[in-house]
């Protein structure tokens, strides 16, 4: 459920004509709806009623304060994979005691930050990066709350470069290997084992996937009690999928029952990391028809968005539903929908049914409110867009477009030139 409709033939977010943001604004834009973002989170998180848990926005999904903001206020916490993430979340009035620092890659400095400013634990990745984290700690004088990330090998059937969870992916640590993991944490100095974590993939569409988990979680955590090591905490990551097209993943209550029932004798505090599926269908991208072209074996609608704008359709050959801002009538077309890139992967749309799109109509593209504009570049010297958000019959640009002076910035022409 989202609140991107049509009234009278025209697109609307929530009370807001989107064709009268685009006179405002310019194209592209990506477009956020406030009451489907918290909709989302708060459905999300009242599944999990009566469990002791922290809802954990997986911050790389999309980063924008307004967003990360509006889920600091109803109670949430962050899931950051860096510290530009953790400096965001921090900004946006994310309590640090509820962060958790997930990544293969944590950088001394990105240690040191999350250290001093006392988030609520570190999911280590490797061996190495443990007994770095437990030197910074010793420098800082600090304890560092960690957990494990472990890597179940369950395939999450999904798209290979989201999926994460299998033996040969670079994320976590073997279950054989997590028990040796957490009898060294038990013995250095500066580290504290609070927890035990995993993220086994994206856009799963199954209960399977996170039960098969769950249950390789369980057992490691029984014979880590019987080694005397205690886990308060499980990390379940995130994962949920949404609808893009035709797919039909198991709703929040579904997915949070299948867990709950898993972790009901464990008596530990559940931490969740969900990302696309609290922002995903709240956000758009709207872009406009630059021209049509009549190929000889396609016919191409060249929009003003491109890959740079949004990567998923090239990346991930993802499918997003595109949707005309103003009904038109008559037939539909077949279309390739691309953008002014000179790739030949830089489409938002290959062999699609649309409306009849033409020069200077507007455009919807739905579904890309996570990894859309976080992903976005400035490619080919293309501004970065704006993002909007609407709240009822208000909207507020909470990411101003770029201009050309910001392409720049920071580059310099050395004297030797
Ligand atoms: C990306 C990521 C998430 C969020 O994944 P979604 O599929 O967007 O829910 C959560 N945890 C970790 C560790 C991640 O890398």
């Amino acid at each position: 459920m989202h609140h991107f409709n049509y009234r009278d033939n025209e697109l609307y977010c929530e009370d807001v004509p989107i064709k009268l943001i685009a006179e405002k604004v310019g194209t592209p834009f990506y477009l956020y709806s406030h009451a489907t973002l918290k909709r989302h989170f708060l459905t999300f998180n009242d599944a999990f009623d009566g469990v002791d848990r922290l809802i954990c926005f997986s911050a790389k999904a999309n980063t924008n304060l307004a967003v990360l903001k509006l889920f600091a206020d109803l109670g949430g916490g962050l899931d950051i994979v860096s510290g530009g993430e953790l400096y965001r979340g921090l900004k946006a009035g994310i309590p640090p005691e509820k962060i958790v620092y997930s990544g293969v890659g944590k950088r001394k400095d990105e240690i040191d930050y999350a250290l001093s400013v006392g988030i609520l634990m570190f999911n280590i990745e490797s061996l190495e990066e443990l007994e770095l984290i437990n030197d910074r700690a010793g420098l800082l004088k600090k304890k560092a709350p960690v957990a494990i990330r472990v890597n179940p090998d369950v395939d999450p059937k999904t798209h290979p470069y989201i999926s994460t969870g299998l033996e040969k992916n670079k994320f976590g640590i073997d279950t054989d290997a997590a028990i040796e993991g957490y009898k060294i944490a038990g013995e250095l100095k500066n580290i504290d084992v609070i927890g035990i974590d995993c993220h086994i993939g994206s856009q799963i569409t199954e209960v399977e996937p996170f039960k098969d988990a769950l249950n390789s979680i369980k057992t490691l955590i029984n014979e880590l009690r019987g080694l005397n090591i205690g886990i308060k905490y499980i990390d379940m990551g995130g994962g949920l999928g949404i609808t893009y097209d035709d797919e039909s993943p198991p709703h929040p209550g579904e997915y949070a029952r299948s867990i709950i029932q898993a972790i009901e004798d464990m008596h530990v505090k559940l931490i969740l990391e969900p990302g696309r599926v609290i922002v995903g269908n709240a956000g758009i991208l709207v872009a406009k028809v630059l021209y049509r072209k009549p190929g000889k074996a396609k016919e191409f609608v060249i929009v003003d968005a491109g890959m740079n704008d949004l990567v998923r359709p090239a990346l991930y050959d993802a499918f997003h539903a595109i949707k005309p801002v103003v009904e038109i009538e008559g037939e539909q077309i077949v279309a390739d929908v691309v953008g002014p890139i000179c790739e030949t992967g830089d489409f938002l749309a290959v062999d699609r049914r649309v409306a009849d799109l033409r020069q200077g109509d507007l455009l919807a593209v739905m579904s890309a409110g996570a990894y859309g504009f976080v992903m976005s570049s400035n490619y080919c010297s293309r501004l970065k867009v704006a993002e909007v958000m609407v709240r009822d019959d208000r909207f507020h640009v909470i990411r101003a477009r770029q201009n050309y002076e910001h392409l720049i910035e920071g580059e310099s022409i050395p004297p030797f030139l």
